[in-house]
């Protein structure tokens, strides 16, 4: 069980699911909503916390959305381990292990597997730049306002 250190550092970095948002929200955006339906940077920011209202095409939408964490039911911290763990692994690694280390089942370890590995292709930046700042995210180095 050599990886548990490391993805208990993850959730203490990211106690709760606020603070996974506004990480996402700062790697995505830099802090600055953009709408992910027309790209506009007319936002109005919403009474419902971390959603936000686009102006140019009315919709309202949060960082999440086209993301690999759209509509999921499973926590982001765990999401946020499960890549982690999944790139420990060098990407190899079976649901049933996955779903014991994070605490859920197996179909849904299975899901998120197999999200993130599409997500690599479809959602290739976010990814990519969550991957990279994989160090300082689980070192709790990342500045979060
Ligand atoms: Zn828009």
């Amino acid at each position: 069980m050599r990886d548990l250190p490391r993805i208990s550092e993850i959730y203490k970095s990211f106690p709760a699911k606020e603070d996974c948002i506004r990480y996402i929200e700062k790697i995505r955006w830099s802090n600055k909503p953009v709408c992910p339906h027309c790209g506009s940077h007319r936002i109005t920011p919403m009474k419902k916390e971390f959603r936000y209202h686009c102006n140019a095409c009315n919709v309202s939408f949060s960082v999440t959305v086209k993301t690999l964490f759209h509509n999921t039911r499973v926590p982001l911290q765990k999401w946020f381990a499960a890549i982690e763990i999944f790139f420990q692994h060098e990407k190899i690694i079976s649901a049933r292990r996955l779903a014991e280390i994070l605490g859920v089942n197996k179909d849904t370890a299975w899901a998120m597997i197999s999200r993130i590995k599409r997500s690599g292709e479809e959602y290739g930046d976010l990814f990519s730049r969550l991957i990279e700042s994989g160090e300082n995210l689980i070192k709790g180095k990342v500045e979060i306002k």
